[in-house]
């Protein structure tokens, strides 16, 4: 059974006012949304092919044929034309004729080609409308600040309540599947079974491809599952999420199978630590940096500051990796209302690795773990 999220648009309406703020300080009066994350969060439209071209009155999410029921189930607060041919370049020319004077677009999301088709398109429909005026080359504008992906940054109510049911179906999975780990069973077929149950309890997919890294190859912190078997004696890493009504989960656990040597059970119990003094000191105010240093700190002071190889976390929501990030010196300062994820490793190449992750949502006053599964030692 589907539980999908029932949206009356007023929030899609409240992010597109957001939005048009945004606009105005920028000093662009329409904008062009080709990022399909973007798109989705704006409007609610979660086809694989579609532009949204919003001006200053007006929004309208431009899509294909094959689009043509779920987008007109799922778009709120747009309307929607599906395009004849290029849904990218039909945005194009309803906003060269819009009125609008300059049209921003997301540069980290606009490849050269993408450019080129926006300003050909313009120039078209120009043509077509009056004959010899300029062309679109001076009316599409670099945005000087991803303005959507830093929208999305906050979450509002409707997103925390979707981000923390897709959190504790990751830690349901997780307790679910523990009892049936034992040495001998190939990492992929752990990553298949994980991946069953999350469809099984109506995930959309996984965040990205499972991560379980046994023994050795647990030293490799984005070690995809392989067909090597689960060692009798060694950790196992495992990093997954599943995408829950759009939204991502992420969480780390790393457990042992056998007896760990003294050498093992302390790398495990500095992370543990790491990881919690950074979740510890999650409050609005506080620097992303900070948030890093923290964790890092008690790496340092264990002597394993060198084998923590990555940032401590990242922020997450409709993509598995957004902002902010959470590394050394970052300035970025926490909001009420972001998700990020508390990551802390370390890796020893070739002998073994450890790493722990939790989610966390940033309250009015501090934190709290959307993924509260224990990261107690486990041996197995
Ligand atoms: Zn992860
Ligand atoms: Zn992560």
């Amino acid at each position: 059974m589907r539980h999908s999220h029932t949206s009356t648009g007023t929030e899609h309406s409240q992010r597109l006012r957001r939005l048009r703020r945004a606009m105005r300080e920028e000093g662009v009066d329409a904008l062009l949304i080709t990022h399909l994350p973007d798109i989705r969060y704006l409007c609610g439209f979660s086809g694989s092919n579609g532009a949204l071209a919003l001006a200053a009155k007006e929004a309208i999410l431009f899509t294909d044929g094959r689009y043509t029921v779920q987008a007109a189930q799922e778009t709120r607060a747009a309307r929607v034309r599906i395009a004849a041919k290029s849904a990218q370049g039909e945005a194009c020319a309803w906003l060269a004729a819009s009125g609008a004077a300059h049209c921003g677009f997301d540069a980290s999301h606009t490849t050269v080609a993408d450019l080129d088709l926006f300003r050909r398109s313009v120039a078209q429909a120009r043509r077509v409308q009056a004959r010899g005026r300029a062309g679109g080359a001076r009316f599409f504008r670099a945005l000087s600040a991803p303005l959507v992906h830093n929208l999305r940054m906050i979450k509002d109510a409707g997103e925390l309540k979707l981000i923390e049911r897709a959190a504790h179906l990751g830690v349901k999975l997780f307790t679910d599947l523990l009892p049936h780990v034992h040495a001998g069973m190939p990492e992929s077929e752990l990553a298949g079974m994980l991946e069953l149950a999350a469809r099984m309890h109506d995930a959309d997919g996984m965040s990205f491809d499972t991560i379980v890294a046994s023994g050795p190859r647990s030293s490799l912190p984005h070690g995809r599952a392989t067909s090597r078997p689960l060692p009798r004696r060694g950790f196992v890493t495992l990093d997954f999420g599943v995408i829950l009504n759009g939204y991502c989960s992420d969480m780390t656990r790393t457990f042992f199978l056998g007896k760990a040597t003294r050498r093992e059970r302390f790398a495990y119990d500095a992370v543990r630590e790491a990881q919690r003094a950074a979740v510890d000191i999650v409050r609005p105010g506080v620097s992303c940096g900070e948030v890093d240093e923290a964790a890092r700190s008690v790496l340092r002071k264990a002597g394993l500051a060198d084998f923590f190889t990555h940032s401590t976390g990242h922020g997450v929501g409709l993509e598995i990796h957004e902002a902010p990030r959470l590394a050394a010196a970052e300035q970025q300062r926490l909001v009420s209302g972001m998700v990020i994820t508390i990551e802390p490793g370390v890796y020893l190449p070739g002998r073994f690795g450890v790493r722990i992750e939790d989610m966390v949502a940033v309250t009015g006053d501090g934190a709290r773990v959307l993924t509260p599964a224990p990261t107690a030692w486990t041996e197995l």
